[in-house]
């Protein structure tokens, strides 16, 4: 007797002729049970900016592309409102909330204006606990420093949990380049890892993600089933690949969300608990924390961890609010506390306060911008508002088409749990990369026009005039070309009978 061959359904199977097929009581012929249900293919996910070199990013450009993806437009859309929903409904819980957020906005102005003092504060009671302290200037080395105590150990491999001053320091491609394998803990980043991809937002790294896009992703990293998306499956197959080379890395790394100065401990926030696993698991731990991250006593600490969870996810708390102090018995501690341009920042008169910043990605949920184009097309470390902010500082060539990427609605600025100022500072961007000449000619042009009309009245009166004229009389086709690029995904308004200015003229003007 022949074995049947393996199926994906045998309670469909006939007891008298195994290899026949039966459905809702009837053999079904050979054509309709060899035949699967046809299945639509997912929707191909939208990659990001593409970057070369120090040309200045098109993030226009990448935005149109996911915006072209509606599935993942409408899911990431959708999933960051929600998140900022859920913001909204913790915030009216607390009575005290604005209190909250002028006393965090002005704990950190206060640190950053006192920064050298804090620092040490910090090495010194760090070293007492036996931590070894060490200072990077930039990105190249801090990742030289960690190669050096990597190689004193003999580290060959690195489990890591979530930190965006590791992405901004090119950590992982360094480490590859040395032949040291890193390990990502945290779920979301993990699967931006295999997929070679950054994170898209600073708490959800693979939001823009859809399920069948993680599906295809551990198909072809982990070996999963293409055609199964389901979480659980999922997230189990992950555990499954990912623990064996978690209990044997030699070596783990953390970031940090808050480092407090009186008492020399930092303190790191996660929902999955695996910076404890980073920490913990191998018995080396290095700490990459930036230098704006102290805050000057334990009790500040309060005032920021009620505020991060409810910013970032709309949660009371964060599963994990762990506090490091020193080495465990046996191991050892190291804490690389990094510049990386943010002295320079801070001597920037308008833009220094964003370094008040502590990543909560409230400001990006909050974005219309954002929402619709997706955290890659910023071709940048930090996306979304905060990166309209910062990543000029790294930068100004490269993202100077950033600070134009918001409709400057001040909603960012709403939500921000610290109070920066991020409309007006992505304001004052463009101004000052106009002045610096790093905007494209095209623009320069067109607003070179616009400031030319707004400042001659009946110059401005006669082309909104003739503008009118055109878009009642014009044919579509003329209107809607490949240079309005306002026209590609939005209808031009219909122009009014008559203007304000007329209406004002006839109705409350000087009567002569
Ligand atoms: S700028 Fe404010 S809202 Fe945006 S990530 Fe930073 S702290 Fe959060």
């Amino acid at each position: 007797m022949s074995t049947p061959p393996a199926m994906l359904h045998p309670e469909l199977l006939a007891e008298d002729d195994m290899h026949a097929i039966y459905r809702d009581g009837h053999r079904l012929d050979h054509a309709e049970a060899a035949s699967k249900p046809l299945r639509s293919r997912p929707e191909p996910q939208p990659r990001g900016a593409k970057v070369h070199g120090n040309r200045p990013v098109d993030q226009a450009e990448a935005a149109a592309r996911f915006i072209a993806a509606p599935e993942h437009e409408k899911m990431h859309d959708e999933r960051l409102w929600d998140l900022r929903q859920k913001r909204d409904r913790e915030m009216h819980g607390i009575a005290e909330w604005e209190e909250l957020r002028s006393l965090a906005s002005a704990i950190k102005e206060h640190t950053l204006t006192h920064l050298d003092q804090y620092l040490e504060q910090f090495e010194d009671n760090a070293r007492s606990h036996g931590v070894h302290v060490h200072w990077a200037r930039d990105a190249a080395e801090h990742n030289q420093i960690v190669h050096g105590i990597l190689s004193d150990h003999g580290a060959k491999s690195l489990i890591k949990s979530k930190s965006m001053l590791t992405e901004e320091c090119g950590f992982r491609p360094y480490m590859a380049s040395v032949g040291i394998e890193v390990i990502e803990t945290d779920l979301g980043e993990r699967i931006q890892q295999l997929d070679n991809e950054d994170p898209s937002h600073v708490v959800v790294p693979a939001v823009h993600k859809l399920r069948t896009d993680v599906a295809e992703v551990f198909s072809r990293t982990i070996g999963t089933d293409p055609a199964n998306s389901d979480v659980h499956y999922l997230a189990e197959a992950q555990r499954e690949a990912t623990r064996p080379l978690i209990l044997a890395a030699d070596a783990g790394m953390t970031g940090c969300n808050f480092a407090v100065a009186e008492t020399g401990t930092f303190v790191v926030c996660t929902n999955e608990g695996n910076a404890d696993l980073s920490a913990n698991v191998p018995k080396l731990h290095i700490a990459s924390i930036g230098i704006e991250k102290i805050i000057p006593r334990l009790e500040h600490l309060a005032v920021f961890v009620r505020l991060l969870s409810r910013s970032a996810l709309g949660s009371p708390v964060t599963q994990y609010t762990s506090h490091f102090r020193g080495p465990r018995a046996g191991g050892e501690m190291h804490v690389v506390l990094v510049d990386n341009g943010r002295s320079e920042r801070l001597g920037l008169e308008e833009f220094w306060t964003s370094l008040k910043c502590i990543r909560c990605g409230a400001c990006m949920n909050t974005c219309p911008v954002y929402r619709r184009s997706g955290g890659l097309s910023y071709g940048a470390t930090y996306s979304g508002p905060i990166g309209l902010i910062i990543d000029p500082t790294f930068n100004q060539r490269k993202y100077s088409n950033l600070p134009f990427a918001s409709t400057l609605n001040g909603s960012c600025t709403n939500v921000c749990p610290v109070k920066i100022n991020i409309h007006e500072q992505i304001y004052a961007w463009r101004r000052v990369l106009v002045e610096r000449h790093e905007t494209p000619l095209a623009k320069k042009a067109a607003m070179k026009v616009a400031g030319e009309l707004l400042s001659r009245p009946a110059a401005y009166r006669a082309a909104i005039a003739a503008a009118d004229m055109a878009l009642a009389h014009l044919p579509r086709f003329v209107i809607y070309n490949g240079l309005n690029a306002w026209g590609r995904h939005r209808e031009v308004p219909h122009p009014p009978k008559q203007t304000f200015h007329s209406w004002y003229q006839a109705n409350r003007g000087e009567k002569k």
